[in-house]
């Protein structure tokens, strides 16, 4: 296995399933940004032949001396696609978070590795050119719901499904009024209700924008329209997601809300291993409530859709605005309100091109960044 950051919230909890399951996983390759302390512990822990930091500014970090003894360590981004070429590496974990996640996937699928991926804002904006890339049974998706599709799909003679219903939990916010929106803070946001999360997603998932992000995923891994994805809140979160096949007949997948679950099955995936996590009593749950989002409160749900629909290069403006914008709220650089707004403001200046080539994502994403931090710079905090 190599885990493309292992200190975050999904990359620690795979670390657990790989200690579950010593017996069938070997852990050689890790990386981190700049959590090197922490990448230190694992690479002891689990005997790593091979790690990388990607942000170049903790080259000299005293701890790295204290990596076991033979294991290469190198620095910045191009260190990720070494590390997934490696000929010791079956199964890649692509756990980075946010567009800079999307070079390290390319280079996994080239390579033909197995690629259990969590990053899903590079399959919103480079699923275009990665589908194609993808083998079958060789790109399984982590995202809990998408795990959850990936699962009911199983089996199934027509691998593309007729209809998706994609469960949400409504976010911290759910019930709220837009004066309210316009008040509330980034540590209410990081309160999330069910699931606990690296803080990009929490807040995401806080805007419904995390909502939206896995509409256009789930429209890229499983060939479906924009239309045929359905959100449906669902507070509980013990249903991941649901498949609607063309005779009208559904399949769920149900579970702990526990990400160690999708992520073991990506790993195990065709098998099952044993439970990762504590099994549901399910005579103890006597409510599986459903209802529609509210898309006019949380406007990112519709433009993320919107995004989806007139495709192109139109998601990688729209993700990269709002990993500004994510950034500056958890800053306090500006209101909850700001961030859909800067989203539309990017989304209103982009022109839609056809997706081409890594190289034209990365231009695009840089030019909708710098557009967000001027929208941004001009919010009254
Ligand atoms: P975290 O913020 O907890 O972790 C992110 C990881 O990526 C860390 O290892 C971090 O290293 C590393 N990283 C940060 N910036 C960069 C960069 N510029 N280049 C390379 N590596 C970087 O995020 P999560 O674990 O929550 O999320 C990871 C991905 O998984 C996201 O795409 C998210 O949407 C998706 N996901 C997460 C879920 C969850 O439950 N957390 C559920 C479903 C999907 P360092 O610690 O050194 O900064
Ligand atoms: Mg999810």
């Amino acid at each position: 296995m190599a885990l493309l950051g292992a200190s975050g919230s999904i990359g620690t909890q795979a670390l657990d399933v790989c200690r579950q399951h010593a017996d069938r996983l070997s852990v050689v390759a890790l990386s981190v940004h700049a959590s090197t302390d922490m990448l230190v512990r694992a690479a002891r822990e689990f005997g790593v032949a091979h790690v990388a930091v990607t942000d170049g500014a903790h080259r000299d970090d005293p701890i790295l001396s204290e990596l076991p003894t033979g294991c290469s360590c190198s620095f910045g981004h191009e260190a990720l696609t070494d590390l997934v070429r490696l000929d010791d590496v079956d199964c890649v974990l692509n756990a980075v978070v946010g567009f800079a996640g999307i070079e390290a996937g390319f280079a996994a699928l080239r390579a033909d590795k197995v690629v259990t991926y969590a990053n899903k804002e590079s399959i919103v904006v480079g699923g275009d050119l990665l589908m194609p890339l993808a083998r079958p049974g060789r790109l399984i998706p982590v995202d809990s719901e998408h795990s959850a599709i990936y699962q009911c799909l199983v089996g199934e003679q027509r691998r593309a499904p007729h209809a998706i219903w994609l469960t949400c939990s409504g976010g911290p916010f759910r019930g709220m009024t837009r004066e309210q929106l316009a008040r509330v803070t980034a540590a209410d946001a990081l309160r999330h209700p069910t699931w606990r999360m690296g803080p990009k997603i929490t807040i995401d998932s806080a805007t419904l924008m995390n909502k939206g992000l896995e509409v256009l995923e789930a429209s890229q891994l499983f060939d479906v329209g924009i239309d045929d994805v359905t959100v449906l809140v669902h507070p509980q979160s013990h249903i991941h997601s649901m498949v609607e096949f063309a005779d009208g007949s559904v399949k769920a997948q149900l579970g702990p809300s526990d990400m160690r679950l999708p992520i073991q099955y990506a790993f195990s995936y065709p098998e099952r291993w044993e439970p990762p996590a504590p099994r549901v009593d399910w005579r103890t749950v006597s409510d599986l409530v459903f209802e529609a989002p509210d898309e006019e409160t949380f406007g990112c749900l519709a433009l993320a859709r919107e995004a989806g629909r007139r495709g192109g290069t139109l998601p990688c403006a729209m993700s990269a605005a709002n990993e500004v914008a994510n950034r500056a709220f958890r800053e306090n650089r500006c209101g909850f309100l700001d961030i859909e707004a800067c989203v539309a403001h990017v989304m209103e200046r982009s022109e839609v091109v056809p997706v081409e080539s890594l190289g034209q994502l990365v231009d695009i994403d840089m030019r909708s960044r710098e557009l967000a931090g001027r929208f941004l710079s001009r919010c009254v905090r």
